[in-house]
């Protein structure tokens, strides 16, 4: 899958478009999320143009994919959800149900979350 430079998160990191900024370095954006789905919602991206989990996990220098768990890390401290824990998710692909196709982590925290996913149906 090709890049589409006309994606929402491309339009962040251009400064098209404002976002809810709670960190950046070289290698990374961290932002809340606009549509927040739990008390804490953090959305961190690379600068980096990829596409996916996938597209990050294989093309990445090592630099940027250091670069950026560390940040994630230190993101999900800082913001004060480390000691009563927190969820990590990166949707991706149609099963996965991504829709903004720029990798991202999603950082949920702040409340219990209750169980990671539900078992099939049937
Ligand atoms: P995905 O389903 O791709 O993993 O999640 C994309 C996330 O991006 C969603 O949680 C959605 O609310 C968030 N999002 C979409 N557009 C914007 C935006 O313009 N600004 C911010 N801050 N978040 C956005």
């Amino acid at each position: 899958m090709t890049y589409d430079d006309n994606n929402i998160f491309a339009k962040i990191l251009r400064g098209e478009i404002p976002c809810d900024k709670v960190y950046e370095d070289d290698h990374v954006l961290a932002f809340r999320d606009i549509q927040p789905q739990t008390k804490v919602h953090v959305l961190v991206i690379p600068k980096g143009a990829y596409v996916s989990f996938a597209d990050f996990s294989a093309q990445a220098s090592e630099a940027e994919i250091t670069g950026f768990f560390r940040a994630a890390g230190k993101i999900a401290k800082d913001l004060g959800i480390e000691g009563d824990g927190y969820r990590v998710l990166a949707n991706t692909g149609v099963h996965g149900h991504q829709e903004v196709p720029h990798f991202h982590l999603h950082l949920f925290g702040g409340q219990p979350l209750g169980r990671m996913i539900k078992p099939p149906q049937g």
